[in-house]
C-alpha cells in the first residue's frame, strides 16, 4: 500500500480542536489497513506568527511542497487584529495557495437529508442537494494590475481593480470541470457575464472551445452568475459542476454553502496543475474560519474537517471507496441525531467535538 505524505496545519482557534479529531480518523485508517500516512506537523497563521514573527515560515513551505497533500484547519482571530498586513494569518493561507499554485478550488454542497431543516429554504428544494462548485482562484480581479488607489487631488480618488484572463487558466479550469463533471451526473454551467464583460467573453469561448475539442461527451450549459444566483436559491438540485471565475465563484459558493444549512460541514479542496505523472500539488480545509468565538470551548464541529480528508481520499489519493466510507460515516451519525451544537435540531443529543469523532470512528467501524 501507498504512504500518503501529509502535512498538517492546525492553525488557529478552533483549528486544533478540529485537527485532533481528523487525526484519530487518520489513526484509524491506519489500524484498519485501509491507508497508510506518513504526517508532518506545522503553523500556520497567528500561532506561527506567535511563534516566528511571519503567517509561515520557509520551512513549512518546503514542507508543503513536498507533501501529496496538505490539511489547514483555519487561521485568524481578533489576537491577531493589529499585525501588520503584510505577516497577518491569512497571508499564511494565501502563500500556500500563490507557491502551490492552486488555481482549482473545489466546493462541494450536499445537503444531509438529517439536516434539510437546518437550511433556510424548504426541505424539498434541497434535502439530498449534491453540486460541486469550481471556482478558478488564483486568477481574474482578485489578482489583476493595476491594482490601485490614486487620489485625484480634487477632493476625488480613483480606484481600480483589473479582471484580467489569459486562455490558459481558462482552459485548465474548464478541464478540471469537464473531469469531475465525467464521475458526477456529466453536466457542466459555466458562469460569467459576457453580455457586461470581456472577460466574461473569452471565459465562454475559451470553455465552450474545451469542451467541443475534448469532452463532447459532457452536457455544457452557459448561466449568467446573476441569474446563476437566482437559480441557486430557486432549485439549486438542476446544477451538477458549476464552473466559474474568482470573483463570481467566491460569491456562488457562498450562496451554495448556505443552501446546506452550516458552516461546519462544509469540506474544500485546492488542486494545482497535474505533473507528468497525473499528481497535482493539494491542499484540503473547511471552508469555515476559525471561530474564536467558540474556540477552546470543545463543542466545535469537526464534520467539515473530516469531510475534507474524504475529499482527499477522492482527489489526491484516488481512494473514492474511502472517501464514500468516510462520508456514509458522515451521514450514519446526522441520521442517529447526534450533533454539535451549531447543526443541532429539536430532540437530538448534542455532543462535543470529541465525541463527534468517537461518534464517526464508531460508524467507520461498524462498516466492518
Ligand atoms: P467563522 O467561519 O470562523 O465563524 C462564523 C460562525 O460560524 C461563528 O459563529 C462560528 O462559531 C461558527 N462556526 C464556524 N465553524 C464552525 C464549526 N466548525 N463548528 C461550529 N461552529 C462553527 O468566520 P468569522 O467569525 O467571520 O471569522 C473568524 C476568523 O476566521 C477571522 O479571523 C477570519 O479572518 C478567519 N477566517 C479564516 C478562514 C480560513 O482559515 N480559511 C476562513 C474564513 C475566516
Amino acid at each position: 500500500m501507498a504512504t500518503h505524505k501529509l502535512l498538517l496545519l492546525a492553525g488557529d482557534g478552533i483549528g486544533p480542536e478540529i485537527m485532533a479529531e481528523m487525526k484519530r480518523v487518520l489513526a484509524w485508517m491506519e489500524k484498519a489497513g485501509v491507508a497508510s500516512f506518513a504526517i508532518e506537523e506545522d503553523l500556520v497563521g497567528g500561532s506561527a506568527y506567535d511563534a516566528h514573527g511571519v503567517a509561515i515560515t520557509d520551512a513549512a513551505m518546503d514542507r508543503a511542497k513536498a507533501a501529496d497533500a496538505v490539511f489547514l484547519a483555519a487561521v485568524g482571530g481578533p489576537k491577531w487584529a493589529a499585525v501588520p498586513y503584510e505577516v497577518r494569518p491569512e497571508a499564511g493561507l494565501l502563500r500556500l495557495r500563490k507557491d502551490l499554485g492552486l488555481f482549482a478550488n473545489l466546493r462541494p454542497a450536499i445537503c444531509y437529508p438529517a439536516l434539510a431543516d437546518a437550511s433556510s429554504l424548504k426541505r424539498d428544494v434541497v434535502e439530498g442537494l449534491d453540486i460541486l462548485i469550481v471556482r478558478e482562484l488564483t486568477g481574474g480581479v482578485y489578482f489583476g494590475e493595476p491594482k490601485t488607489i490614486t487620489d485625484l487631488g480634487n477632493g476625488q480618488k480613483r480606484a481600480i481593480d483589473t479582471q484580467l484572463y489569459e486562455t490558459y487558466e481558462i482552459d485548465r479550469i474548464a478541464r478540471v470541470a469537464f473531469e469531475l463533471a465525467r464521475t458526477r451526473r456529466n453536466l457542466v454551467t459555466s458562469s460569467e457575464k459576457h453580455n457586461v464583460m470581456r472577460s466574461g467573453v473569452l471565459w465562454k469561448e475559451v470553455v465552450t472551445q474545451v469542451h467541443d475539442a475534448d469532452y463532447a461527451d459532457v452536457k455544457l450549459e452557459h448561466n449568467l452568475a446573476d441569474s446563476l444566483a437566482m437559480q441557486l436559491v430557486r432549485w439549486p438540485k438542476q446544477f451538477d459542476v458549476i464552473v466559474t471565475d474568482n470573483l463570481f465563484g467566491d460569491i456562488l459558493s457562498d450562496i451554495a454553502a448556505m443552501l446546506t444549512g452550516s458552516l461546519g460541514m462544509l469540506p474544500s479542496a485546492s488542486l494545482g496543475e497535474a505533473d507528468a505523472n497525473g499528481k497535482r500539488s493539494a491542499m484540503y480545509e473547511p471552508v469555515h474560519g476559525s471561530a474564536p468565538d467558540i474556540a477552546g470551548k470543545g463543542i466545535a464541529n469537526p464534520i467539515a474537517m473530516i469531510g475534507s480528508l474524504a475529499m482527499a481520499m477522492r482527489y489526491s489519493f484516488n481512494q473514492g471507496d474511502v472517501a464514500d466510507r468516510i462520508e456514509k460515516a458522515i451521514s450514519g451519525v446526522l441520521d442517529a441525531g447526534k450533533r454539535t451544537a451549531d447543526i443541532k435540531t429539536e430532540g437530538c443529543d448534542v455532543i462535543s467535538t470529541k465525541a463527534m469523532g468517537d461518534a464517526l470512528i464508531a460508524q467507520l467501524e461498524a462498516q466492518g
